[in-house]
């Protein structure tokens, strides 16, 4: 297998991948940056960031993905599309399986594999995968225009794309198990004065129905209580909301993760248990899972590596 040897390998490339690139590029690390299975990251399925310092008008995520990548690049940054599908962190130089036939050999890894959308874990949605069933509204929300969605989920991406998805589409069904909306009060509050958005509380969505796509969602109100009801709903769309798990797989075998997956490193730092092998980004946070932390632990986690090599020589 074709193997190759780096100074500093980046994973990921969402604010913290292109954030350590950039650092990175500028400490003459010359590194190289593989981007996964969605270049720019979570971001690119994003419309406008508003909270992103800087931009006081907001910022398309695509757009502000894409000048992150053009000012990694402008410092050296070797940016190239590819999966990590193995890892050997059992010594140094690590070893990084890309897309089962290029191994890249490394003093110093920056894990910024970020975190993917969840599932219900309902059959159905594999059987309408492509078919009525996403997670993401802004990627899909365009083929609902003028007809019936639900989304599922109580959360700030839930409520954000339910508000973004009633923009296009006639009706807007928000699915929550709870009796109230764990969302900030301000998305809280588009939702609910939004006219075309009907919150479903206390609702679990257990199966979907339809000949050639989705028409429809089985509905239990108040699941797991004497009174529950069920009932279906026609609707043409089904968008998943309900938070991320982090893209650790690779790398478990070799670092330590809490329960979730998510990759646990030293308090207020992104150094593992592995000298020279760093975790940045949403793969390691479950607190805040902003694109600014994201993009400030990218930051740190190439420092850390710049003064890991050094202090090597
Ligand atoms: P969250 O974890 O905050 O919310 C997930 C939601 O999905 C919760 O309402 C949860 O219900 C529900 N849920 C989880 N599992 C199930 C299930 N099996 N069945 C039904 N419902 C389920 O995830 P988000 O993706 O919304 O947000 C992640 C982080 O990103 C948060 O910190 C959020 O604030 C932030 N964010 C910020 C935005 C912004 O500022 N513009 C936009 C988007 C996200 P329950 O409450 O019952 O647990």
């Amino acid at each position: 297998m074709e193997t190759e040897r780096l100074k500093c390998l980046i994973i990921g490339s969402g604010p913290a991948g292109y954030t350590a690139a950039i650092y990175a590029g500028r400490a003459n690390l010359a590194p190289v940056l593989y981007s996964g299975l969605q270049p720019g990251g979570q971001l690119t399925t994003t419309t406008d960031v508003e909270n992103f310092p800087g931009y006081p008008q907001g910022i398309n995520g695509s757009e502000l993905m894409e000048d992150l990548r053009k000012q990694a690049e402008r410092f050296g940054a070797d940016i190239r599309h590819g999966v990590a599908t193995a890892a050997d962190l059992s010594q140094s130089p690590y070893r990084i399986t890309v897309d089962g036939d290029k191994v890249l050999e490394t003093d110093t890894l920056i894990i910024a594999t970020g975190a993917t959308a969840k599932y219900l874990g309902l059959a159905d949605e594999q059987k309408y995968a492509g078919m009525g069933v996403s997670a993401c509204a802004t990627c899909d929300g365009f083929f609902y225009r003028k007809k019936t969605v639900a989304v599922v989920g109580g959360g700030d991406t839930a409520c954000e794309e339910a508000v973004y998805l009633a923009g296009l589409a006639s009706k807007v069904y928000l699915i929550v198990r709870k009796p109230y909306l764990r969302a900030s009060k301000v998305m809280q509050e588009r939702v609910m004065d939004n006219e075309k958005i009907e919150v479903l509380f206390e609702h679990n969505a257990v199966g979907l129905f339809g000949e050639d796509g989705v028409e429809g969602v089985h509905l239990v109100k108040r699941m797991g209580e004497v009174d529950e009801t069920r009932y279906d709903l026609a609707i043409d769309g089904f968008f998943l909301a309900i938070g991320h798990k982090p893209n650790s797989e690779v790398f478990k075998p070799y670092l330590d993760t809490d329960e979730v997956g998510y990759i646990l490193t030293e308090p207020g730092t992104p150094r593992t248990k592995i000298p020279g092998v760093f975790a940045a980004g949403d793969v390691a946070d479950p607190h805040y899972r902003q694109a600014i932390t994201a993009a400030a632990s990218g930051c740190q986690a190439a420092i850390e590596a710049e003064r890991y090599l050094s202090a090597r020589q």
